[in-house]
């Protein structure tokens, strides 16, 4: 069976203290766990901290977005290299709130993802839909064009070498998580969509749901048959939950 895994977001939260506080209370805790892979991405400023805490421990780090520059006249952005030498091995491309915040297109998740292929990092490729986008009926047809522009430019092989985490924006930070149904419907569409490039692919590709998922709701949606793992942002910065979510993969 393929491995579960769970990636924590921290966004932009967190200070050294804190940061030390969670893991000193979080990695015991997740010590007995095997099968399940597990990362946190933490801000920029904390990686070389949280890389020091997490050695030993086999939770890996990532970082939560990357400039396409390899170095440069780019104030205030971070290379896939730094990132590497840092120890990350995951990175988030496209993330809705680099999206909407911050204009991030299809094409620019795209050459993130390629950048960070290429850079050795495992991108962790971020889809989903805004609330009207859903109400309109366009769930399937959006999630599947922000999918075709990473296979445009870094085909099957390259998309099937990442990580996909389906987040519909109207679950995100509300507590409103998508019900296990709804989840797993839009996962298969991501898995048949891969499936029709390369059906071995289709198969192995992890395909992770993020949402407001919560120790609560967690079992229940790794339950679903297209469903490997989770993305979570609020409760990745509670060691107990974080840690039951994590037990629940
Ligand atoms: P929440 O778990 O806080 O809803 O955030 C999900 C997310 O955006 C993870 O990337």
């Amino acid at each position: 069976m393929k491995r579960k895994q769970v990636i924590g977001n921290w966004k932009m939260n967190g200070d050294l203290a804190a940061n030390r506080r969670l893991l000193d209370e979080l990695l015991p805790s997740l010590a007995a766990l095997d099968g399940v892979e597990l990362a946190v991405c933490p801000p920029f400023p904390y990686l070389a901290q949280v890389a020091a805490l997490l050695e030993g421990s086999g939770v890996a780090l990532g970082a939560q977005n990357l400039n396409v520059a390899a170095k440069g006249a780019f104030t205030g952005e971070v290379s896939a290299g730094m990132l590497g030498e840092l120890g990350c091995r995951y990175v988030l491309v496209g993330h809705s709130e680099r999206r909407s915040l911050y204009g991030e297109c299809d094409e620019t998740v795209a050459e993130k993802f390629a950048v960070a292929l290429r850079a050795g990092l495992v991108p962790v490729l971020c889809v989903g839909e805004t609330l009207a986008q859903r109400r309109q009926g366009r769930t399937e047809a959006l999630v599947s064009a922000q999918l075709q522009a990473v296979l445009r430019r870094s085909g099957i092989e390259g998309l099937a070498a990442g990580v996909i985490a389906y987040e519909p924006v109207w679950a995100i930070g509300n507590g409103e998580t998508a019900s296990p149904e709804q989840a797993q419907a839009v996962h298969r569409h991501i898995r048949d969509l891969l499936a029709q490039h390369d059906p071995a692919r289709g198969v192995a590709t992890p395909i992770l749901y993020g949402g407001s998922v919560k120790a609560d709701n967690a079992a229940a949606l790794f339950a679903q048959p297209d469903i490997d793992g989770g993305l979570i942002g609020g409760a990745s910065l509670e060691a107990a939950a974080f840690a039951a979510i994590c037990q629940a993969a």
